[in-house]
């Protein structure tokens, strides 16, 4: 029996991984104009940071994490979620006294056990940027722009950003009361979920996804309303600095997310195309969560995108994508030697192309008719074929196939890769 790959752990297949990493490429981009620098974490943490930094109730530490001992014992995780671990290397090398300021960007692999569909995987991309050591509303709204122009920049269309607070420790635990209140008021119609929620989290009541639930809590009360002034002063300006820049939003009381750490301003986008996963990124302010892995008492504000549900959200927006990517993909030359000492010379003038940054396909070894269908099946753009005779005369054919055209072509072996580029002429965009 063959074996095959994990349930919810899928191949990225060439057309697939180009998407992937288009996405990644547009947002870390966009991400190094506003600041944030690439960090590369691991990808096992030690369980305890998890359970300490997102919360022991929380679903993902719960149910979700993918925990094993270590030879030795010690319990390790694969990280479900990028900002524990960005903040453990945070404190563990003292960044701070690097810059009081630390913008970060990373992307990789997030491992999670949930029920595998459509845009869920148990092992998926995200690439995120933390803001550190800032708590004036000006870094959210500049966080937040910069989460704005990454969909721009990849392409995605008619996405939608729901904007929240939960507060502060000032002002959270006094609406968590008044809501465990309300909670406890309409206990008969929440799931079991949510009346356990009731006494660990009530806050995880507005954002289950049971109907009986949503229609138990439609007349809940809102955060929004029970902020202490500095939190109210604080989200006012935020949102008046998206509205100076045109950025629309909607404020969404049930926003509550699922990680303990967050603070103030949270934020999920939602995108087009995904059905029920329709969040295609989420994050928010977090000012405790450093001091609470041990470090010095500084703000941050974070988001992660989820790469996969960019992509299904881009081939929603665009859909050419898959041409482009074809068309990025297929070889500008495909060079078809016939003999021996023709194949010689090709490998040379492939590579000295290849050098001067063109991209090539060479084969050989067979006929020319089953090169030309090989070159045709890849869409190479022009063909190069270097028969006996043409390597004689020095002089190869080169063959146009959309045009379907042959010319004669000097081509020097000995001519440099530069040379031998604009003697082929042969670039897609030429
Ligand atoms: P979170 O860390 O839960 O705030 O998730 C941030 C983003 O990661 C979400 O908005 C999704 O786009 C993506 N994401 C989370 N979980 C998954 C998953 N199991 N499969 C694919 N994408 C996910």
């Amino acid at each position: 029996m063959s074996i095959t790959a994990v349930k919810g752990f899928r191949d990225a297949l060439p057309e697939a991984a180009r998407l992937l990493s288009r996405v990644e490429t547009a947002a870390l981009e966009i991400l190094a104009r506003y600041g944030f620098a690439e960090i590369r974490l691991p990808i096992v943490e030690r369980t305890e940071l998890f359970a300490r930094a997102i919360g022991e109730s929380t679903d993902i530490v719960e149910k979700e994490m993918y925990t094993f001992p270590d030879r030795d014992g010690t319990l390790l995780t694969l990280r479900p979620e990028g900002t524990a671990s960005l903040v453990r290397a945070y404190v563990e090398h003292h960044l701070d006294q690097r810059d009081a300021i630390g913008r970060f960007s990373y992307v990789g692999p997030m491992f999670r056990h949930e029920r595998p569909q459509k845009g869920r995987h148990r092992q998926f991309y995200q690439v995120g940027a933390e803001l550190i050591g800032r708590e004036d509303p000006l870094s959210d709204a500049e966080l937040l722009l910069a989460l704005w122009d990454v969909l721009d920049e990849v392409g995605i269309q008619g996405a939608s950003l729901l904007l929240n607070s939960l507060g502060d420790a000032q002002c959270r635990p006094q609406y968590r009361e008044v809501l465990r209140v309300f909670g406890e008021a309409h206990r008969a119609e929440l799931c079991e979920n949510c009346k356990r929620r009731l006494e660990k989290n009530p806050l995880r009541i507005l954002d289950c996804k049971e109907p009986g639930c949503r229609a138990a809590t439609t007349d809940a009360p809102h955060l929004v309303d029970h902020l202490c002034a500095p939190c109210a002063a604080h989200f006012g300006r935020v949102r008046e600095l998206l509205d100076a820049e045109g950025v629309s939003y909607e404020l969404d009381w049930r926003l509550v997310r699922g990680l303990d750490y967050y603070v103030r301003t949270t934020f999920e986008v939602l995108g087009p195309g995904l059905g029920a996963q329709s969040a295609i990124g989420a994050g928010g302010r977090y000012d405790g969560l450093v001091a609470q892995i041990g470090g010095p008492q500084v703000s941050g504000i974070g988001f992660a995108f989820g790469v996969d549900r960019l992509v299904l959200a881009l081939q929603a927006s665009n859909p050419d994508v898959e041409s482009e990517i074809a068309a990025e993909m297929a070889p500008e030359l495909f060079i078809a030697p016939l003999g021996a000492a023709a194949e010689a010379a090709a490998l040379t003038v492939a590579r000295r192309l290849r050098q001067a940054g063109m991209r090539i396909e060479l084969d050989g070894g067979r006929s020319l008719k089953s090169l030309m269908r090989r070159a045709d099946k890849l869409k190479a753009r022009h063909v190069m074929i270097l028969g006996e005779e043409e390597l004689a005369q020095r002089r190869a054919t080169m063959r146009d196939m959309e045009a379907k055209q042959d010319r004669k072509l000097a081509v020097d072996i000995d001519l440099t890769g530069d040379e031998l580029l604009a003697a082929v002429g042969a670039r897609r965009s030429a």
